[in-house]
């Protein structure tokens, strides 16, 4: 580089010389106009211009590959998190994959009876399916938790109270605060009880002419220890229907079938809590569900059918290709021991600290043979996109020595980006959350981001 500062070439000249020409033939011309400006601007301000022709082609080529990276890219996660929001929560099943490609590449059946030949309905995709999970008499799917909690409540308590325990005022990350959310539905928050204890007494006192509906919301990411009482929905089953109010139990996760044969134990599955008493449930699709973004509701058939037809839902619904991911995932579950095995978030919530110690071992020494110095070390990850909470899966990470926020921002920025974690000054790489079909490409990723 060289102080030219007073003679950058013209956009015209760069674009006329051959290397750069070139690139014309395979990159549109407006973005290859971007990137000689991007690069003569960039020349100006840092007073350096590269030294000759070759020299600025290779800068316009760079400018010219980042400008045409796609914003949503590719990323191996290494933070040991394995539902981790940022990162786009539940990698899909084969199945689910299948099932996307195969209603993405045509028509389909979206809303066409085809016994009939008659117009039909979205809603009836994944409807059947969830009925047979969740023992629930009526379900409806649209575009994800919060959007069925708004629903619910909008159908259930409009203009009327919904009563709330001080304890499950909670927010959830993001800017889903529960209170906010139920501000846009329509219903009116009545907080009841005391952050840590709240009573089936404080739900009697409070409920009045202008009441609507009992909320029970999970404490996703946070658990409450001490001195708590918590009314649960099976307590206020016998309150509600004295008063024939319905109870909407936001189960946050959502769970299909139990995960305590992986050691996790504490939250309800759908079923159970419709059969605590609960007159509609929600969950997410993408949390431990592990399907596609979607809002699950299930319940009673009423209340599920005077929610299909609120005018909401159709500002709602789902897309085409996640209800054929959601259908595909949902099937799974009819086989619990198959949809451990086939349902990524669930296998890899059920890999042994054994198994990662292995593959962190392996990754180890095929890092050190391309001459990084790093060590197998045993870590804790989490569940994370608020679902068991408490939980630490005892785990495995590669600790890369040397200065961890360069490692952090060199693999961020590799194809694929590589997130990890940075734990006492070192870059630690979690195999908790890495899938089997990626272990190769993030030893490239490490290789190439090498400082
Ligand atoms: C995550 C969560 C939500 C929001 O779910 P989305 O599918 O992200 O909209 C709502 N309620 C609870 C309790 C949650 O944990």
């Amino acid at each position: 580089m060289t102080d030219t500062r007073r003679a950058l070439p013209s956009i015209g000249a760069l674009l006329e010389r051959a290397p750069v020409r070139a690139l014309l033939d395979t990159a549109p011309r407006a973005l290859v106009v971007d990137a000689v400006r991007a690069t003569v601007a960039q020349a100006r301000e840092s007073a350096t211009a590269p030294a000759d022709d070759e020299a600025w082609a290779a800068a316009i080529v760079q400018r010219l590959a980042e400008l045409s990276r796609p914003s949503l890219r590719r990323v191996i996660n290494a933070t040991g998190i394995v539902l981790h929001t940022n990162l786009g929560r539940a990698p899909l099943a084969d199945a689910a994959i299948d099932a996307i490609a195969a209603i993405a590449a045509g028509y389909s059946n979206l809303e066409l009876d085809l016994a009939q030949g008659a117009r039909g309905s979205r809603y009836v995709h994944c409807a059947s399916l969830l009925r047979e999970l969740t023992g629930a008499e009526d379900a409806l799917v649209v575009n994800n938790c919060a959007a069925a909690l708004v629903l619910a409540l909008n159908t259930v308590a409009d203009g009327r109270d919904a009563l709330l325990s001080r304890g499950e005022l909670v927010e959830i990350g993001g800017s889903f605060r529960v209170h906010e959310i139920m501000a846009k539905s329509g219903a009116r928050l009545r907080e009841v009880g005391a952050t840590n204890r709240t009573h089936l007494a404080d739900y009697e006192r409070a409920i009045g002419p202008d009441t609507g509906v009992l909320l029970k919301v999970h404490r996703s990411n946070f658990a409450v220890h001490g001195f708590t009482a918590e009314a649960t929905v099976r307590d206020l089953a016998p309150l509600a229907s004295a008063h024939g109010l319905p109870i909407l139990h936001d189960l946050g996760s959502g769970l299909l079938v139990s995960l305590e044969a992986i050691g996790l134990r504490g939250e309800p599955t759908a079923r159970e809590a419709l059969d605590a008493g609960a007159t509609i449930v929600v969950m997410s699709g993408d949390k431990l569900l592990g399907g596609p973004q979607a809002g699950l509701m299930a319940g009673r058939r009423e209340a599920v059918e005077a929610a299909r037809r609120h005018p909401l839902a159709r500002a709602l619904r789902m897309d085409k290709l996640s209800l054929a991911a959601l259908e595909a995932t949902l099937a799974l579950y009819r086989d619990p021991p198959r949809a451990l095995r086939e349902i990524p978030t669930l296998a890899l919530l059920a890999a042994t600290p054994e198994s990662l110690r292995r593959r962190a071992g392996e990754l180890t020494v095929t890092l050190r043979r391309a001459g990084i110095a790093c060590d197998t070390v045993d870590s804790t990850g989490s569940v994370g996109a608020g679902a068991f909470p408490d939980a630490e899966l005892p785990g495995a990470a590669v600790a890369l020595h040397g200065d961890a926020e360069g490692w952090s921002a060199r693999l961020r920025a590799g194809s694929p980006a590589v997130v990890g974690r940075v734990h006492d000054g070192r870059m630690h790489l979690d195999l908790r959350a890495v899938l089997d079909s990626e272990l190769t490409d993030l030893a490239q990723t490490v290789v190439a981001a090498r400082g």
